[in-house]
């Protein structure tokens, strides 16, 4: 049988798995046995986005052997009581939250958050800004400051209108032959975006419900829907809690790229920076050289890991 065939996995079930070659070809696969067996803290060895070899088999499906190395993974705990993680999707270009500037209006602490998850998984972060037909002079000014806080610190944020075809074309060719991941709060226009951009989206999201309600494969079903002109869309249900898994507290200043120069600084190298004495951190935001909007989104997202840590400790 002829083995080192190359795909990628855009589709899973758990059990099985669709490889795409190349050339458009899909394999139905199955897992050699061997991978069940080692990184035993994840309950799943592969997911949608790898890259695997596979070997042809007689009946036409395939048994994936190899699975290439991993730019990053995006995992959450895993669920029906079982230990430890479960992969959802690999190999993410481009992380992207969306947000709204009114109706919903802009939410720090949601769109931070999602940040801190792209630095702790190696993912590079989008922010979108959507609805901006909408948006008046006060709104506008806003989006600037939004604009000027972000980009200063190293994020790109692109403003957006469902309405707007040249907004919408430059966002096409921001994402063009990237695999994205798309979240953001209810009501901003997710939706609307993944319709204009992936005219597949609408199709398989009605598909992936009517399939839940059978009551299998729930939690494990996940794809990649393509886009137009090469790339993908991650789609599964459990993106959207993508959440923080792996951060501890102590180490969520790491996922604040502009705490960099202060970090060091503080008198206690374990310092939360919240309330101990001689912060560097602390310090540079009294004194107006940190944003306060990410400061507080800081403090928040500390004192939530807290809290979840410590009901996972009670007995
Ligand atoms: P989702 O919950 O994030 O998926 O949001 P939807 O895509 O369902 O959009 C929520 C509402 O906002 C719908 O009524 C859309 O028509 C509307 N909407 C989406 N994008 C825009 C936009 O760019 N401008 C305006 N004015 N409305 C939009
Ligand atoms: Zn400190």
């Amino acid at each position: 049988m002829k083995s080192g065939i190359k795909g990628r996995i855009i589709q899973s079930t758990g059990k099985w798995y669709i490889v795409q070659n190349d050339d458009g070809t899909k394999t139905q696969c199955s897992l050699a046995g061997k991978f069940r067996l080692n990184e035993y803290e994840r309950t799943n060895p592969v997911a949608v986005g790898d890259w695997v070899e596979y070997e042809s088999q007689e009946d036409g499906s395939g048994r994936i052997h190899t699975i290439q190395d991993r730019m990053n993974a995006i995992s959450r705990e895993a669920t029906h009581g079982k230990k430890g993680t479960q992969m959802i999707a690999t190999n993410i270009d481009l992380g992207i939250v969306v947000q709204s500037l009114i109706q919903p209006e802009f939410k720090p602490g949601f769109t931070d958050r999602f940040l801190v998850t792209c630095e702790a998984y190696e993912i590079q972060p989008l922010i979108i800004i959507n609805k901006v037909d909408l948006a008046g002079k006060s709104a506008l000014n806003y989006l600037e400051d939004l604009k000027v806080l972000y980009s200063e610190i190293g994020y790109e944020l692109l403003p957006c209108s469902i309405y707007d075809e040249k907004l919408l074309g430059a966002l096409k060719e921001r994402i063009h032959g990237k695999t994205c991941v798309f979240v953001g709060p209810s009501g901003v226009g997710k939706s609307s975006i993944l319709n204009a951009i992936a005219p597949e989206a609408q199709q398989t999201v009605s598909e992936i419900s009517s399939w839940s309600n059978k009551g299998t494969h729930t939690t494990t079903f996940a794809r990649l829907i393509p886009l137009e002109n090469g790339g993908a869309i991650v789609d599964t249900p459990g993106i959207r809690e993508f959440g923080l898994v792996d951060v501890k507290p102590e180490e969520v200043d790491l996922c604040f790229p502009e705490f960099e120069p202060y970090r060091d600084l503080c008198r206690y190298h374990n310092c939360l920076h919240s309330e101990e004495p001689d912060c560097a951190i602390t310090k540079a935001f009294d004194d107006g050289r940190l944003s306060a909007s990410r400061y507080r989104s800081y403090l928040n997202i500390v004192e939530s890991l807290k809290q979840s840590q410590s009901s996972k400790n009670r007995p």
